[in-house]
């Protein structure tokens, strides 16, 4: 049985003070909300504040980067192991924004996720295609290459530990969502890709993530396969968010 799963990705958005009132409301609303992991994964700079915020909330914490690497000479990056000291439970790897402006590869997000595993983090795998793409109807065969392109660089055990969040890069800050149609169709195939390649695919949790929204979530949320979401601008209201986590938590599985 997958629980829902809802994660806020605050992209580089966050101050100190406006975090404080964001995170007592999302904490507040989220302890009457029951059945559905709720994480939020703020700038790095952020990461001690909300740690400490959010402690004994259940609301989990998360990164939305983290380095291959363990430690060493990479000026500017966060390893994996840093994350573990703020009890980091989820890390963002591959993100649409970081494979389009720092030309992350699924070489390089496979080796991420194995090292955000080998630190006892959940990785949020993000793969997607773009419009262009979309519409030369290459979706299923560009998110099985991800999927391929992941695995040779991971492996089946580390696959089997994350948690694949379909983001159509077309649908991420846009106000286009996929439709619940569109976006089942390309989970299911996620699933079935992953039964086909013995990964736990009954197990594993699949979110969607472009433009959700309170008003679109539970018709999303309500597909076979769809499993929660990754939010990027409802995530920055406390009313939104919370009402996005409680159309999670009202699907009928
Ligand atoms: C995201 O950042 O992963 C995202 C889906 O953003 P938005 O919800 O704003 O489209």
């Amino acid at each position: 049985m997958r629980q829902p799963f809802v994660a806020g990705n605050w992209k580089m958005h966050g101050a100190l003070e406006r975090n404080r009132g964001l995170v007592a409301d999302i904490a507040e609303g989220a302890a009457e909300i029951d059945g559905v992991q709720i994480a939020i994964c703020p700038p790095f700079v952020y990461l001690d504040q909300l740690h400490a915020l959010l402690g004994g909330s259940g609301v989990a914490l998360g990164a939305q980067n983290g380095c291959a690497e363990p430690e060493g000479a990479f000026t500017g990056e966060v390893a994996m192991p840093m994350l573990q000291d703020f009890a980091c439970r989820y890390v963002i790897v591959g993100h649409s924004e970081r494979r389009q402006y720092y030309h992350e590869d699924d070489a390089l997000v496979g080796r991420k996720a194995a090292r955000a595993v080998s630190c006892g983090i959940t990785p949020i795998i993000c793969i997607g295609e773009t419009l262009a793409q979309r519409e030369a109807e290459a979706t299923e065969s560009v998110v099985t290459g991800q999927l391929q392109g992941l695995l040779d660089s991971a492996g089946h055990e580390v696959l089997g530990k994350a948690v694949i969040a379909y983001e159509p890069i077309w649908a991420i800050g846009t106000g286009r969502t996929a439709t619940p149609e569109q976006a089942q169709a390309v989970h299911a195939g996620i699933r079935r890709w992953l039964g086909e390649h013995d990964i736990a695919a009954d197990a594993l949790p699949l979110l969607y993530g472009g433009s959700v929204k309170p008003d679109n979530a539970a018709e999303l949320f309500a597909q076979a396969d769809i499993d929660g979401g990754l939010i990027g601008g409802a995530s920055l209201e406390a009313a939104s968010f919370l009402d996005i986590c409680r159309a999670a938590a009202r699907v009928d599985r």
